[in-house]
């Protein structure tokens, strides 16, 4: 199946019993065996079975099924949260004393994870810039264990080189992780450019409706785990083969850590997938319309998105995601008064932190999700004072651009 019908159809055929045209909602923490005996099987891996929905549960694992299908890879595991999943990742590789190496304009919350929360744990980070592809080399030591991107930098809206970037990891023996939120595996699938894990967080476009905060892991099966420099997933490797980091999150890491989904949140994960694909195709098609507008309005100091034929990144757009920019851009109106007045004036686009919703989203990223960060750190990871961040909706056109222009006239209105 292609990805659009797979989307809809992948990871679920029926119960078997009722007939349910929708994976049914196993609202459950526990599953009943018969005998002693069975339940011990199950938890010695001798028999098939759900034990604990921490560990796993049939409404999730449709999920992660569909995910996994759509992305291409072996195998997927559903979480809590996008930083759900980026923490068991990093916990299921890194030890004290390992460092990673991190695009640097990407979102914060992952930023703060790599350097203060791992930080704690002896883990060191070097944060590179994404659009330079020999830095994510140079950043390299013995200790390096892992490369971590995202397909468009979050804010930044930088594009990395991912099949450069993989190589490189290759070439130290280590896999390159994908983050692909803000693209989805409708624009690109990063398995095909060499990535060998790929994060979600499920709360942006594949919910696609604000609704649930959730993650996924898909390990797209690049990655030979039996020849890394990883230990116990070299040896799970012998009995899991290509499953085996899966495996190791799924009875170890993300075990121990309790980032499991609630099924009710599964199901409205794969509820938003099933429209993904025409959202998409929207974001994109009203991103790239509201970019030219903005680019043309002699108000907007600078626009920033990398479906604009004239973005330095454009090539990588075209490579990557067919030419397809997605739908968050970042521009400026000068400075941090008008980008504030212009947020206050804006009346069908909503202020909040979050994106990939149907409807547009407009956020002040410096004071809000990057407020922890140090002005000298704001500046090293692009985010400016003056810069507006839209996440941009499937709502008509016309009504969103006229939305905009009354709200950038606000933003230049002279106070009596
Ligand atoms: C939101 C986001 C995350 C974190 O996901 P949550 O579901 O909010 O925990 C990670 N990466 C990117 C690119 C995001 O936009």
């Amino acid at each position: 199946m292609k990805t659009d019908t797979l989307a809809i159809h992948g990871g679920f055929e029926s119960d078997g019993g009722t007939g349910t045209s929708t994976p049914p909602i196993y609202q459950t923490v526990s599953y009943t065996y018969k005998t002693a005996q069975e339940l011990a099987d199950v938890f010695d891996g001798k028999a098939p079975g759900y034990i604990y929905t921490r560990i796993a549960n049939p409404t999730t694992y449709a999920l992660e099924r569909r995910l996994a299908q759509l992305e291409g890879g072996v195998g997927c595991i559903a979480t809590s949260s996008g930083m759900a999943a980026i923490t068991s990742v990093v916990m299921g590789l890194l030890r004290a004393g390992d460092e990673l190496v991190t695009a640097s304009g990407i979102f914060g919350g992952t930023v703060s994870l790599f350097v203060n929360t791992l930080g704690r744990f002896g883990v060191k980070t070097t944060l590179v810039d994404a659009g330079i592809t020999k830095q994510f080399a140079g950043a390299i030591s013995k200790n390096t264990k892992l490369i971590f991107v995202e397909t468009i930098g979050n804010p930044r809206m930088d594009v990395p080189d991912i099949p450069a970037v993989a190589d490189i990891a290759k070439r130290a023996n280590i896999p390159l992780i994908v983050d692909n939120t803000v693209t989805t595996p409708f624009l690109m699938k990063p398995k095909e450019f060499g990535a060998d894990i790929v994060i979600h967080s499920t709360s942006k476009f594949i919910n696609g409706h604000g609704t649930a905060i959730g993650g996924a892991i898909i390990d797209t099966g690049n990655y030979n785990w039996s020849a890394g420099p990883f230990k116990d997933i070299r040896h799970l490797a012998e009995r899991a083969g290509e499953l085996a980091f899966l495996a190791h999150l799924r009875n170890l890491i993300y075990r121990d850590l309790g980032g499991c989904p609630a099924p009710m949140n599964s199901f409205l994960m794969m509820q938003g997938l099933e429209t993904l694909s025409g959202r998409m195709q929207k974001h994109c098609t009203n991103a790239l319309s509201l970019a030219e507008y903005l680019k043309g309005h002699d108000k907007v100091r600078w626009v920033n998105y990398p479906g604009l034929a004239d973005s330095t990144f454009y090539g990588r757009t075209e490579k990557l995601f067919g030419g397809r920019g997605g739908g968050l851009l970042t521009f400026s109106l000068g400075d941090k008064e008008k980008a504030f007045k212009f947020i206050d004036s804006v009346k069908l686009a909503k202020n909040l932190a979050n994106l990939g919703d149907a409807k547009t989203l407009v956020l002040h990223p410096a004071s809000t999700i990057f407020h922890e960060f140090s002005a000298e750190e704001q500046k090293r990871m692009d985010v400016t004072e003056d810069m507006v961040r839209v996440s941009v909706g499937i709502e008509d056109f016309e009504d969103i651009k006229n939305d905009i222009e009354q709200a950038i006239e606000k933003a230049f209105e002279v106070k009596e």
